[in-house]
């Protein structure tokens, strides 16, 4: 049974209730769909219209590509400083989400390293001056108080003990955002080579004797049409005593034409070898999103003022009776909360993961005779930590939920909960159909929405979605389910930041799974050796989130064979290996959304040299 084709046999049979959801807000087809039987056509991707579409590309910077192709190797490393510094201005003024999450190693004689605690951090970058990051959590660190050094380059400091700079993780997103230049660097050509479906050149990077401290060493990749860099892989030279630099490898996605943006960054430190004695051991992924957010406020809030404005939908001339406006003021609070959720990048738009929920969700409702008088809705939000919660008829998932879950049976589970709140009438949010409630920072997300219910109402709901389940097409997949249960209690202990949960409920309180802990009961039991008993996948797997436009896609990556216990990995951190290639209008969905590069693209088009 292959437990990693489940999601794109859903993908596939998805297209069936697709076509029948037509009318949006009609009732839902009263077929139920075998998501693990594949249909017959491929879901489209329906890429949403978008106020700037379209204008991408004639503003892309096309100087480059005027330029006579150089002809030495001098020449190409003239092209790219003065690239790497076009990227940087075009970045400027944007600031996008930086998301990394850590977890510290320690060695376990069977599985070799795994977890022994993590770290979770979620900012704003912002890339104008300096490379800096605003944290939406604060993370409190017992009896250490706020006097640590805040503006390390990057790394850690070993002042007390090793305590983690978020900012760190993220300074590989430029080589050096300052002085990428000749006087600051060796070029050292060392070969071709393919990343994905892009011919690279390799260089070797290393500071100048005189060029100071904190300067990149390492290789990087360009790609040999514009000459950008695609992927730098290394870290920076000369720690000072009391601080450290990681080792990292950071990708870029050519997500929008002309301009390779930075998307991933893998750091890990840590030596396992027999007698070696290390300090630190850690994974750690970082990933940035939300690019093409709006900024500002004057132009936001006229927006939701828009919104609320043109909602009247009522087919009769009739007033709302009590009850249905007690359902237009869930509906409007719902609206508002996604809406407001989107706009701070904590929620990838509607798109076709939302579908493959959203079946799954249906087949439950059509076998249960569930009947609600506006269809459940799924959405994705766009963090790592497992969450779900419900606004309205709204179920949200977060992705690195979604990248965990074995298979379909475990992920009926997950909806299966959130759909017993809806069902049960467990609304939540109705404050905030108040539109001043949506007035806050981006930053301020996490103190001003909330999602969790009380435990009497976490309780109905877990047994109202055994029963649901029970009596659906997953009734006879739940081991797995009660398996995930089981692995995901076996590693929660460690994983207290991945589990916090943000928004919604915590799937687990003080280390022990709480959320449907009932199905682990009847599952088998859980062991690692067994090569094909898959509990639990590793983080980033399932889904991938589109920096530029914040969509949220399935991974198209193909399974490969676990030959060993250490392969399973289940909840662990992994490099980041994305298939490279270039920005096209017809592969691309982003295509049609990807906000054109404005006035800054200009700029970076009229001054192609270096300007140092
Ligand atoms: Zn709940």
């Amino acid at each position: 049974m292959s437990n990693m084709n489940w999601i794109i046999l859903a993908l596939l049979a998805v297209t069936m209730t697709a076509v029948a959801q037509q009318p949006a807000s009609a009732p839902q087809n009263p077929q139920p769909v075998a998501a693990t039987q594949p249909g017959q056509t491929a879901a489209q991707p329906s890429a949403a219209p978008s106020g700037q579409a379209q204008s991408a590309q004639s503003q892309s910077p096309q100087t480059q590509a005027s330029l006579a192709p150089p002809t030495t190797m001098d020449q190409v490393v003239d092209r790219v400083i003065a690239r790497e510094n076009d990227l940087i201005k075009f970045l400027s003024p944007r600031t996008p989400i930086v998301e990394t999450y850590l977890q510290n190693l320690t060695q376990d004689p069977q599985l070799g390293p795994i977890p022994q605690d993590d770290h979770y951090f979620l900012g704003r970058m912002d890339l104008s001056d300096s490379i800096d990051r605003s944290d939406y959590l604060q993370e409190k660190v017992k009896g250490e108080g706020e006097g640590m050094e805040k503006r390390l380059l990057g790394g850690l400091t070993k002042r007390f003990k090793f305590q983690y700079q978020p900012l760190g993780f993220s300074w590989m997103i430029f080589a050096d955002r300052n002085n990428f230049d000749r006087q600051h660097y060796n070029f050292h050509y060392a070969r071709r080579e393919f990343l994905g479906d892009v011919r690279c050149l390799v260089f070797d990077l290393t500071p100048k004797k005189d060029a100071g401290r904190g300067r990149f060493l390492g290789r990087i990749w360009i790609e040999d049409q514009d000459f950008s860099i695609v992927r730098l892989n290394g870290t920076y030279a000369r720690p000072s005593r009391n601080n450290y630099y990681y080792h990292m490898d950071s990708w870029r996605l050519n997500l929008i034409p002309g301009y390779w943006v930075p998307a991933y960054i893998y750091s890990e430190e840590g030596d396992f070898t027999a007698g070696a004695k290390n300090k630190i051991a850690f994974k750690a992924q970082t990933r940035m999103w939300g690019y093409n957010l709006k900024t500002g406020t004057a132009n936001d809030e006229l927006t939701q003022i828009r919104v609320d404005s043109v909602k009247d939908e009522t087919p009769s001339a009739q007033d709302a009776s009590p009850l249905a406006a007690e359902r237009e003021w869930q509906q409007q609070a719902e609206d508002n909360v996604l809406e407001r959720l989107e706009r701070a990048g904590l929620l990838a738009p509607a798109g076709d993961v939302d579908k493959i929920l959203q079946t799954v969700v249906n087949n439950i409702e059509i076998t249960n005779n569930i009947e609600l008088p506006r269809p459940v809705r799924t959405r994705v939000l766009t963090t790592s930590p497992l969450e779900t919660f419900s606004v309205g008829n709204t179920i949200v998932v977060s992705r690195g939920l979604i990248d965990v879950l074995p298979d379909e049976g475990s992920l009926a589970m997950v909806l299966s909960h959130e759909l017993a709140h809806i069902v049960l009438g467990h609304n939540l949010g109705s404050q905030y159909a108040f539109n001043d409630r949506m007035l806050f920072s981006d930053e301020a997300t996490y103190q001003n929405l909330g999602f969790k219910h009380i435990p009497e109402e976490e309780a109905a709901a877990d047994k109202k979605a055994v029963e649901m389940l029970k009596a659906s097409p997953y009734a006879q997949k739940l081991d797995s389910a009660g398996l995930f249960i089981k692995a995901l209690q076996k590693r929660a202990p460690q994983l207290s930041a991945l589990l916090q949960a943000h928004l919604g409920n915590n799937i687990t309180e003080n280390g022990t799974v709480t959320r449907m802990a009932q199905l682990a009961n009847s599952a088998p039991a859980l062991d690692w050796n067994k090569l094909d008993q898959i509990a639990a996948l590793p983080l980033g797997g399932r889904v991938k989130l589109n920096p530029w436009d914040d969509r949220v896609e399935i991974v198209k990556a193909q399974p490969v064979a676990i030959t060993s216990a250490r392969d399973k990995m289940p909840f662990e951190v992994t490099p980041f290996f994305p298939r490279l290639s270039r920005y096209s209008v017809a592969s691309t969905p982003a295509a049609t959304t990807a906000a054109a590069p404005t006035t800054t693209a200009t700029t970076a088009d009229a001054s192609p040299t270096p300007t140092n």
